[in-house]
């Protein structure tokens, strides 16, 4: 197959030449932000540091860390690096995790973020010949304006579907032919599970190819979309304080995702002690922008956690790679003293034949943290397992256990009981965080 890229010259560049460019950028970024952003100002003076100290990327290491909460105590304006006069946007994040954080864009800080999602399209195998169908949310969330402006770029015919209203997507995709779908993965599934509901087999759209991102999801949940959509998945990753989604991308060989590295420099830190880990260790990773002029970001904290790796990839793109974020480190819940991310909980539902629609539930009886899982089943399944629903139960708990090393007392419950997401999917509910 022929190789396609959107912008070759910096997808296939040589690794010196990159770090290079991320030099030249990284220096003027620095002092972009020193002189007008008076926040990084003081930051870097009280560690005694002038934008003379920065001379190449390999200086990254004397800046301090950005957080989630300077973001937060700095809103609205704080790290705005140029004149409200000159910005032409805003975004806002999720609020996932609380409190929002709203990012400001200049016409280019546009241009650029619409570059990267193009990027990301063209790896899927977009061209000016395919019927994009957007159904990330539009409006404050980065998602839908995100792929929507990528798409352009790519000259793909666009559908701002935006999320919600099932029926009419599905209408839509069918009537207009959508070949490549971009949503939320549990929407995917959604969608996925109400067209087999209405009697189409993945041969009867005319799809191709979904990008789907915004939230964790795990291997397993890739195959059981490309099955039932009878696509190719590809994984998207952005946050909107970096611009939304593009920073990164995956290609044809589905194994992590390129960073665009030449806007976005990565590092990936110990979450302890902050110290930067070698290529190949998993731990937080860490983002500074290159290229922004309205709100550049220095050593922020994603709090996700992955891995980053070198290694050559055979759909010729040089840029480094990501692996699939596991969940943030707040998704992260402690349980009887144990690390589980509900990614580790989707892998085994997965894998036992379950449909990714399930729900964690989490909470503290007598001092004791409990854990139920609860996993829908199809209505063949239902109807098939009603007299037998406790023995099923007790082996996927027991699943369960070798995977995560407690034990949680599983739910099998009723076609339709779990409540569908049209964004990102709620897995946990947390009742201990309720209590407090
Ligand atoms: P919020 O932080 O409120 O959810 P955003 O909508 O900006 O706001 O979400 C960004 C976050 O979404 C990322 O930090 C990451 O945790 C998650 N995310 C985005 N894309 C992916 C992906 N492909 N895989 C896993 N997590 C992702
Ligand atoms: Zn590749």
């Amino acid at each position: 197959m022929e190789k396609r890229y959107y912008q070759p010259g910096i997808e296939t560049m040589s690794v010196e030449d990159m770090k290079k460019l991320q030099s030249e950028r990284f220096v003027k970024q620095v002092k972009h932000v020193y002189d007008n952003v008076p926040y990084y100002q003081k930051l870097m003076n009280d560690k005694g540091l002038t934008p003379d100290d920065i001379n190449s990327i390999d200086d990254i290491t004397k800046l301090p860390f950005l957080t989630k909460a300077d973001l937060r105590d700095q809103y609205p304006y704080g790290l705005l690096a140029t004149d409200l006069k000159n910005c032409v946007r805003i975004q806002s994040t999720s609020g996932t995790t609380g409190r929002r954080v709203v990012a400001f864009y200049t016409q280019e800080d546009i241009d650029i973020w619409e570059d990267c999602c193009a990027r990301a399209i063209v790896a899927a195998g977009g061209t000016n010949e395919d019927v994009c169908h957007v159904c990330y949310g539009y409006g404050l969330f980065t998602g839908g304006p995100g792929l929507n402006g990528g798409s352009h770029k790519v000259g793909c015919l666009t559908l701002p579907m935006s999320s919600g209203n099932t029926e009419r997507q599905i209408q839509f995709m069918m009537d207009l032919k959508s070949t490549i779908l971009c949503c939320t993965p549990s929407y995917a599934a959604y969608i996925g599970e109400t067209l087999r509901e209405k009697g189409y087999k993945p041969e009867d759209n005319s799809l191709k190819a979904g990008i789907f991102g915004a939230e964790p999801w795990t291997e397993e949940m890739r195959q059981d979309i490309e099955k039932t959509l009878g696509i190719k998945a590809y994984d998207i990753y952005g946050l909107t304080e970096t611009s939304g989604p593009g920073v990164a991308f995956e290609c044809e060989e589905q194994s992590g995702m390129h960073i665009n590295e030449d806007h976005f420099y990565a590092e990936i830190i110990d979450p302890e002690t902050g110290e930067v880990l070698p290529e190949g260790e998993k731990g937080e990773l860490v983002f500074t922008s290159l290229t922004k002029d309205a709100f550049p970001l220095i050593r922020y904290r994603t709090r996700d956690i992955c891995v980053l790796s070198r290694k050559k990839c055979s759909c010729g793109r040089t840029l480094i790679k990501m692996s699939k974020p596991m969940g943030r480190s707040d998704d992260m819940l402690i349980i009887r003293g144990v690390n589980v991310f509900p990614s580790q909980i989707e892998t085994v539902l997965l894998n036992m034949g379950y449909t990714p629609n399930y729900q964690i539930e989490v909470d503290r009886i007598n001092n004791t943290d409990t854990l139920d899982i609860n996993v829908e089943l199809t209505p063949e399944e239902y109807e098939n397992s009603k007299s037998s629903l406790e023995v099923h139960e007790k082996k996927l708990a027991t699943a369960i256990k070798t995977m995560l090393g407690i034990s949680p007392k599983v739910h099998l419950v009723a076609p339709k009981t779990i409540v569908r997401s049209e964004g990102k999917a709620v897995r946990v509910i947390d009742h201990r965080k309720l209590h407090d």
